[in-house]
């Protein structure tokens, strides 16, 4: 092997290594924004004793009444939303008592 065989292995390598970065990229972004990873700040005292009251949870067992089909819940699939009924981060894939079904 020459020289200029070694340089061109070199950059092959650092371009399959460029390669497998750019493809591991979206699982790290979606861990970070939510992937299962995400967790929902409750807020203050209050603010759990509200989640609590209402039986808040961040994991649903009905995928159908998950809060991001629910009318009070504003935000995204990926992120932590908010609720016009219980205060502090909400989850997307997060229920409770109150509930509404989006029309
Ligand atoms: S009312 Fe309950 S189910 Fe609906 S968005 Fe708020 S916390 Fe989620």
């Amino acid at each position: 092997m020459d020289h200029d065989d070694a340089r061109r292995l070199g950059r092959r390598e650092m371009m399959r290594r460029s390669l497998v970065v750019l493809a591991a990229a979206p699982a790290v972004t979606a861990i970070g924004c939510g992937g299962g990873a995400l967790e929902c700040t409750p807020g203050p005292a209050g603010d759990q004793a509200m989640r609590t009251a209402l039986h808040y949870v961040d994991h649903g067992p009905d995928a159908s009444r998950h809060c991001v089909r629910c009318q009070l819940y504003t935000g995204g699939e990926s992120a932590c939303g908010t609720c016009s009924v219980v205060a502090g981060g909400i989850h997307p894939q997060g229920t409770c008592d109150s509930f509404v079904a989006r029309s």
